[in-house]
């Protein structure tokens, strides 16, 4: 499997602006914001996206929503409302095959999508 923009954030390779890690996920801010605050959080394993998912990985998976509550608090975002949004695979708009949720707040956001 090639090797990820973001695992080269995991692994300090490239730079990120870093707002939150822990020994399983760590999140940074999106180099191109759709929203005031834009963030990505990513799970340090890699997997590719919601399709490679497993049932080992539920635990995981739960404690990075928990995350997202914490972060959307400390962000400032958690009063007036945010958006998670999960693209998997060519329809769904994903571009880089690391897991990754947006976190995006800020600004009333429109619905549906695009
Ligand atoms: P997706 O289209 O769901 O795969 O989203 C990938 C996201 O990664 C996009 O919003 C990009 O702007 C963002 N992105 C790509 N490279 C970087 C980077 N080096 N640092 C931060 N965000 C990035």
């Amino acid at each position: 499997m090639a090797e990820t923009i973001f695992k080269k954030i995991i692994t300090r390779e490239i730079p990120a602006d870093i707002v939150y890690e822990d020994d399983r996920c760590l999140a940074f801010r999106d180099v191109a914001p759709q929203a005031p605050t834009h963030v990505l959080l990513i799970p340090k394993k890699e997997i590719p996206s919601v399709e490679h998912l497993e049932e080992k990985d539920a635990e995981l998976l739960g404690h990075m929503w928990i995350v997202i509550n914490q972060l959307c608090r400390e962000l400032g975002l958690a009063e007036a409302g945010y958006r998670v949004v999960v693209n998997c695979g060519k329809d769904g708009g994903q571009e880089v095959e690391h897991l990754h949720f947006h976190i995006l707040g800020g600004r009333p956001l429109q619905w549906p999508p695009g």
